[in-house]
């Protein structure tokens, strides 16, 4: 049987539900022999959203069970019905998980907030029916759009631990017994078999804000560190990853180390020093230094050798004993005190960085296919970087064979039925109207080569020259129609806050 253990790094594939097909219908009425067409948008799939959530504590859930997918949207039908939207997969984690991408470990979404949520996949687009392809020159369409395809989409999790205050020193200064003598609570996590990867949480009361209001603060003893962490020695990197974390710094000194040859203060000079060549902002939160075991003769003696010497440098230092429990009151509430003056400090900065994304909220585009939104956005919606907008497509010359790649053109051409000779003009001037024949021109292709889109052949053949003027004048005011409805090329990412909810529909 496996043992449960603290997961703090997962893989999971994520894929949205497939979007309903489009439907072609026509109405039927008592004295119309043929009725006009009323072909209802097939639903779009549902989406996969990450959720940060305080009661969840570890990604064991989600290792367990890696598959995370949205339902499908249904088919549209006769008299204009739309399918319905597919069911929206929550996927609940810890606070203080990252999502990457497994490739480049780009940082796709930063839950540090409980509430806050990311959409990992979009549900695939529901197809338009026969209805939506109606316009004065086009007043009978014989065709309607498959729902969008999804596919798997491998993404990376990865927990940080959110602890406030990260206790840290050499291995036997105390730091476990601070942590159970000054907690209150255990949290779940505790009640897990101890590894060497876990940090050891405890949860205490830090005093009382002047409203009266109780000060929570979340202890963390996290073990693994020794000299030469930040090069990646020993449990090295896993524990600064932890640290990094930790919004207060407590130092645990050993006042009675077993080496006689150890002093504190070399002690904090070289755990300082990892931190710094990990990453230098570290050192610049608020940091408390103990000099633990005071209980015992010779570590009074050596406390206040080292409170002398430290206090002389500026630093802030207590006296605690963690066997006897002398001086932890006092560090109770002076912890409680950090921690209450960071979190302020971190609400004041959240607020300017939501409003910071209101304001920049209608700039932010991608080309990526999270194309459109119809959640409202709110503060509470997170991404950390969007690709720029870049190329929509590229053109690659595979020898006979021109090839066409780009999402956006690829999920045309999955989402018509090709074979069907309206939708296969409709597809064309889209095409033209995106640039791609220009493009394939440009890249050298002539009217009877072969053009590759989303793994459908196409034979190129630009020019409308062959077919008589009137069919000719038809096809390009249709053309001309769709332009004008399909205008607006605005491309919305999922998980920007929007000000305004996109249509669906006109975001080609
Ligand atoms: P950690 O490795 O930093 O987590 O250290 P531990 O909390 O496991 O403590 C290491 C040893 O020091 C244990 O044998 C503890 O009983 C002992 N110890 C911890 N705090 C005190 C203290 O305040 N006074 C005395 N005398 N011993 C202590
Ligand atoms: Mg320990």
């Amino acid at each position: 049987m496996d043992s449960i253990r603290f997961v703090d790094e997962c893989t999971v594939f994520v894929r949205g539900g497939a979007g309903g097909n489009g439907s072609v219908s026509f109405r039927r009425e008592a004295h119309v022999p043929r009725g006009g067409p009323d072909g209802g948008d097939g639903g779009r799939g549902g989406h996969v959203i990450v959720v940060a959530d305080a009661n969840v504590s570890s990604l064991l859930d989600v290792h367990r069970s890696p598959h995370l997918r949205g339902g499908n949207g249904g088919h549209g039908a006769g008299m204009a019905r739309t399918g319905a939207t597919g069911q929206d997969r929550i996927v609940a984690v810890p606070v203080g998980t990252i999502v990457k991408s497994p490739d480049t470990a780009r940082v796709l979404a930063d839950l540090t907030v409980a509430g806050q949520q990311y959409v990992a996949a979009a549900g695939g687009r529901g197809g338009r029916g026969n209805l939506a392809f109606t316009n004065r020159h086009r007043r009978v369409p014989t065709f309607a759009e498959r729902g969008e395809k999804t596919g798997d989409t491998p993404l990376r999790l990865e927990l940080k631990l959110i602890a406030d205050v990260g206790l840290i020193g050499f291995p036997s200064a105390g730091k476990s017994s601070l942590v159970s003598r000054l907690s209150s609570a255990t949290p779940r996590i505790a009640a897990w078999p101890f590894t060497t990867l876990t940090p050891h949480l405890g949860v205490m009361r830090g005093g009382n804000r002047p409203t009266g209001e109780p000060i929570d603060v979340v202890l963390a003893d996290v073990p693994g560190l020794i000299e030469g962490a930040s090069q990646g020695k020993g449990l090295g990197l896993q524990f600064l990853r932890h640290v990094e974390r930790c919004h207060v710094l407590l130092h645990v000194l050993d006042g009675a180390p077993f080496e006689p040859e150890r002093d504190p203060i070399r002690d904090l000079d070289v755990l300082r020093h990892e931190l710094a060549q990990h990453d230098p902002s570290m050192l610049e939160r608020p940091q408390l230094i103990v000099v633990n075991k005071v209980d015992v003769p010779d570590g009074r003696a050596m406390a206040e050798l080292a409170r002398d010497e430290l206090v002389g440098r500026g630093e802030e230092v207590l006296e605690v004993s963690a066997v006897t429990g002398e001086g932890l009151d006092t560090l109770r509430y002076r912890l409680g005190e950090l921690v209450a003056a960071q979190r302020d400090d971190a609400a004041a900065a959240a607020a300017a960085t939501a409003a910071a994304v209101a304001q920049a909220d209608g700039v932010a585009a991608t080309p990526d296919d999270a194309g459109r939104s119809d959640r409202r956005g709110t503060a509470a919606e997170v991404v950390i970087e969007l690709a720029p907008r870049g190329d929509d497509f590229s053109i690659t010359h595979d020898g006979e064979v021109y090839v066409v790649s780009g999402k956006r053109i690829e999920r045309w051409v999955q989402m018509l039925p090709v074979e069907e000779p309206q939708a296969m003009r409709y597809l064309q001037g889209r095409l033209r109207r995106a640039g791609v024949e220009r493009a394939l021109v440009a890249a050298g292709a002539r009217t009877g080569d072969d053009v590759d889109i989303a793994g459908v052949l196409f034979t190129f053949d630009p020019e409308l020259a062959d077919l008589p003027a009137d069919e000719r004048a038809a096809i390009l005011a249709a053309e001309a129609e769709d332009a004008r409805r399909e205008a607006g090329d605005t491309w919305r990412a999922l998980n920007v806050p929007a000000a305004t909810t996109p249509d669906e529909r006109d975001d080609e």
